[in-house]
């Protein structure tokens, strides 16, 4: 079975339909939270998400502020502004599907968080130190994060801090460690390379293989522009940060 994981698609559909298209054939989909925020697509990136396979999906912090949980003074002021755009485009069925998500889910072996373990919301795994302490947040031998919008993965170390590892284009990763996976964002890329991210676990030989694709930065740029977005929300998508 091959799983196609994605995360933080923050309503670029663009990214997102490039990303599925460069996916291949794949059986189910899980995301790892974060579907809107930022980019000009709320609806559109929750109907096609909700027209995959098998699809497994959690709440990110971007979903919890649109769905008024939790405060937008949590948010910078230009994040907060495209939440508040986004609110005012939101239709009601899209509405139903992100207050319905849930925080944490545990799927055999693996757990899906989209910050950390032990504060799924808000809390972003990008150091050793970090990463060991939720360890023991987690039960299953595998934890899948979003929210740092960095392809990474901590492989637990029992003498020490996590060994981490920043996988390029193509790099497939395979252990029988403990470890804590983010595959990248989709929409909206934080580690210099403006290149959609995502994730194929194939199930037969256990492999988590990483791949970036291409897709047109500037018609979504523009979008973001012609809805009042920040500008920095857009100019950022071209140099990945
Ligand atoms: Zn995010």
């Amino acid at each position: 079975m091959r799983t196609l994981i994605v995360s933080d698609i923050h309503a670029n559909l663009t990214a997102f339909e490039a990303v599925l298209s460069d996916a291949g054939s794949y059986d189910q989909v899980w995301c790892l939270g974060d579907v809107v925020g930022y980019g000009p697509d709320p609806n559109e990136c929750i109907a096609l998400l909700r027209q995959q396979p098998g699809l497994r999906c959690i709440m990110g912090n971007h979903d919890a502020a649109l769905m008024g949980y939790i405060d937008l003074q949590a948010f910078n002021d230009q994040a907060a502004r495209a939440v508040t755009i986004q609110s005012e485009l939101l239709s009601q069925e899209s509405r139903y599907f992100l207050e319905l998500l849930d925080i944490v889910i545990e799927e055999g072996e693996i757990t899906f968080a989209h910050g950390s373990p032990r504060e799924p919301i808000w809390e972003y795994v990008v150091s050793g130190r970090i990463a060991n302490e939720n360890f023991s947040a987690f039960l299953t031998q595998i934890c899948l994060v979003g929210h740092s919008h960095i392809p990474s993965i901590f492989v637990q170390n029992p003498h020490g801090r996590p060994t981490i590892l920043t996988p390029q284009n193509a790099d497939r990763w395979r252990s029988d460690k403990r470890f804590i996976l983010n595959p990248g964002s989709v929409g909206q890329p934080r580690d210099r390379n403006p290149k959609a991210a995502y994730v194929i676990w194939d199930d037969q030989d256990d492999t988590w293989l990483f791949k970036r694709v291409a897709y047109d930065v500037e018609s979504v740029q523009k979008r973001i522009l012609e809805l009042g977005i920040p500008s920095r929300h857009a100019t950022r998508l071209s140099q990945g940060i």
